[in-house]
């Protein structure tokens, strides 16, 4: 009876459970790590933080997965020895025949002085939750939009949270009383898509009067006076309410483990998504994968959820001692939230050399409804 143990149910993890369970045989076991007793659909949080989604609507207890095959301990991991693929979680420890690291990037505030004080870290559900109460409030002033370092995961998701953000005052008629603004660490939206979809980008901000600062990087926050200070601009930026990105980083039980440096990500073999471990592998946010362009591949579900199924099928065929076709090829795509029920797509293969091959596709209707239709399936599908 063999053992595949995956840490973090999150979108990697649980997409290479399922992929797992299909292949394998009853009798192996597949076992999965989560210090949270909820899974979290993240993108339905830009949903959330304008009001059209309750917390009952984003989350699911993992206790409640359907299938019965896949075995969830909830519990905080403390320790992973890559070598002999062991888990430390809760007081016991689990050794497998393979294991995928699929523990995401941790969110940290308190690396930038005085932002972990502002309840406005949409990244989570109490800041999402935070934002959508100082919206409902607040009857005029500045909003900040704030993308305090990079990388951070989906790209487009701050841009996306400052368009719906726009549409929700424009529905209720309040956005002739605010100004708008999106800071960020980097030089433009979505770079790592090419020049097109940046200019598509900044021109949906342009198009609502969304002022947009690019290469901001955020010092200070104080959140008494509600200023920002720039290490590129002697001014203090005034706001009323913050909305923000926090900065990300490797979660530190994986930089004790030896897979990544603490200031880094984990490197991985871009097709197989393999360690320098055998038989380890690691997925997602956590995965720091190096593009021709120079930048890395973007974090982002879609990636994670495709890395799940491909990393399935090479433990499946590893263990039953059959070949494996299965390849991450770098393919992804991406729905552009532009509120007022519109959004946008991009489509394209970012494992293209020398530069990844994108389409933009014009923005619509349709787009936002296929991404409720995704947020649908979502949850159909495993619970
Ligand atoms: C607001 C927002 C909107 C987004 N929109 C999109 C989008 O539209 N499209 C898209 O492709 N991506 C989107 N993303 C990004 C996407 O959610 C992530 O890229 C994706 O979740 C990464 O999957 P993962 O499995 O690597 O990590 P995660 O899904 O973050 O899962 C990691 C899991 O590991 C667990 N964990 C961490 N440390 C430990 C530990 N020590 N012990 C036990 N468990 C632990 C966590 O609790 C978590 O469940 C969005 C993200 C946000 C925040």
């Amino acid at each position: 009876m063999a053992k595949v143990l995956i840490a973090g149910a999150g979108v990697g993890g649980l997409s290479t459970a399922h992929h797992l369970r299909r292949r394998l045989p009853s009798s192996d076991e597949i076992v999965v790590f989560d210090q949270s007793a909820v899974h979290t659909f993240w993108p339905s949080l830009l949903w959330l933080m304008t009001g059209t989604r309750k917390e009952t609507e984003v989350v699911r207890p993992l206790a409640q997965l359907r299938d019965p095959g896949i075995r969830v301990i909830e519990a905080p991991i403390t320790a992973i020895d890559a070598e002999t693929k062991t888990v430390v979680a809760g007081d016991q420890s689990w050794t497998g025949d393979a294991l995928v690291v699929a523990l995401g990037a941790d969110l940290d505030p308190s690396l930038i002085p005085g932002l972990a004080e502002v309840p406005g870290n949409f990244y989570t559900l109490d800041g999402a939750h935070a934002v959508w109460r100082q919206l409902q409030d607040l009857q005029q002033g500045r909003i900040a939009v704030l993308i305090s370092r990079a990388p951070f995961k989906c790209p487009a998701a701050p841009y996306e949270a400052a368009m719906l953000i726009d549409g929700f005052l424009r529905k209720r008629r309040r956005r002739p009383a605010f100004e708008l603004s999106v800071w960020a660490a980097e030089a433009a939206p979505m770079a790592v898509a090419g020049p097109q979809v940046s200019q598509a980008v900044v021109d949906a901000l342009a198009h609502r009067d969304i002022h947009y600062h690019p290469n901001q990087t955020v010092e200070r926050v104080e959140g008494k006076t509600r200023h920002l200070t720039f290490h590129e601009n002697a001014n203090l930026e005034p706001y009323d309410l913050l909305a923000y990105v926090p900065p990300h980083r490797v979660p530190q039980v994986v930089s004790a483990a030896g897979l990544a440096p603490s200031d880094g990500w984990v490197a991985v073999d871009r097709h197989s998504l393999e360690t320098s471990f055998s038989n380890v592998f690691a997925i997602g946010d956590v995965t720091g994968i190096p593009l021709a362009l120079g930048k890395p591949l973007p974090k982002a579900g879609v990636f994670a959820h495709r890395q799940g199924e491909v990393v399935a099928e090479a433990i499946a065929a590893r263990l039953l001692g059959r070949p494996s076709s299965e390849s991450f090829d770098g393919h992804g795509e991406c729905f552009i939230e532009m509120g007022q029920g519109l959004a946008g797509f991009a489509r394209g293969n970012f494992y293209a050399e020398p530069t990844p091959t994108i389409r933009v596709y014009r923005s619509g209707r349709h787009w936002h409804a296929g991404k409720v239709a995704f947020e649908r399936q979502w949850w159909s599908q495993w619970w």
